[in-house]
């Protein structure tokens, strides 16, 4: 058995990840901060569908929470190691930045990009010493090109996009390759606000994108076909102008 670890796995783009990548052979940890009943749906579509996996609830913006867990996990399971890390859960809290408040600025910060630093670092060491490992990080088109109203969620991203391709650099060498999926308008939580009817004008294929679009390239890349990519960016956003 293989071992992956999803974060945001409850809800929207992360349980679409979850179930590919369950579907792939992977035993997956669903992580999420507080959905139970989403967690444990995620779980269930997962186990519906003849595929393993188990919940892992944390806060991925508290390193501490993070490293109690990961090596609860580890010291339940010595000779299993986790070789596939999709760093997804993401929150945003728009605001234009003369009146965003810093706890909009910091939350957004914590829990979109320190949360790759404390994740990543705790579950890396593993995927060298066996020379084997895929990370796949969920940014945005925000990261790449910036939005209005999202300094702080822009800054999150891009920042993830950044150091991905410095660790793609770092590690390449023992076979672990590290890649971004940045997505445009996809129907999910986050969105729902959103006036869809007037955004779809700005895009090509006039519509926002489903998770599962999000999720067949971010599980192609972390599968072991995708061994020559490493240190990218693919967007998947209907041809949005980025
Ligand atoms: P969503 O529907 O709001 O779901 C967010 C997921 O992240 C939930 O599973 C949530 O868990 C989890 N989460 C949030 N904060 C967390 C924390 N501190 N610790 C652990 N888990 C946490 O969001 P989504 O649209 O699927 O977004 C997934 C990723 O795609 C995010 O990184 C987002 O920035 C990115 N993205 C989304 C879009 C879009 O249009 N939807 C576009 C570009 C990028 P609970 O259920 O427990 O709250």
């Amino acid at each position: 058995m293989k071992y992956a670890l999803v974060t945001g796995g409850s809800r929207g783009i992360g349980k679409a990840i979850c179930l590919k990548i369950a579907g792939a052979g992977y035993h997956v940890l669903i992580n999420y901060r507080s959905n139970d009943q989403e967690a444990e749906d995620t779980l269930d579509q997962i186990q519906a569908n003849g595929g393993s996996g188990e919940l892992m609830k944390f806060d991925v913006s508290n390193s501490s929470e993070i490293k109690t867990e990961l090596e609860n996990w580890k010291s339940k399971n010595p000779e299993k190691h986790i070789e596939v890390l999709i760093n997804n859960a993401g929150i945003r809290k728009d605001n234009l930045i003369m009146w965003m408040k810093e706890d909009e600025w910091r939350d957004v910060i914590n829990t979109n990009l320190d949360s790759f630093y404390f994740i990543t670092r705790q579950l890396v060491t593993d995927m060298l010493v066996n020379k084997y490992g895929r990370i796949v990080n969920v940014v945005s088109l925000s990261g790449i090109k910036g939005l209005p109203g999202q300094t702080n969620y822009s800054a999150a991203k891009g920042g993830v996009i950044a150091a991905s391709k410095a660790l793609a650099q770092e590690v390449a060498k023992k076979n672990v390759t590290v890649n971004c999926v940045a997505p445009g308008f996809i129907k999910t939580d986050m969105t729902k606000e959103l006036d869809e009817k007037q955004l779809k004008q700005m895009i090509p294929m006039n519509r926002f994108g489903n998770p599962e679009e999000v999720a067949n390239i971010v599980a192609f890349l972390a599968s072991e076909k995708a061994s020559y990519i490493t240190g990218e960016v693919i967007s998947v956003n209907g041809g949005l102008y980025t």
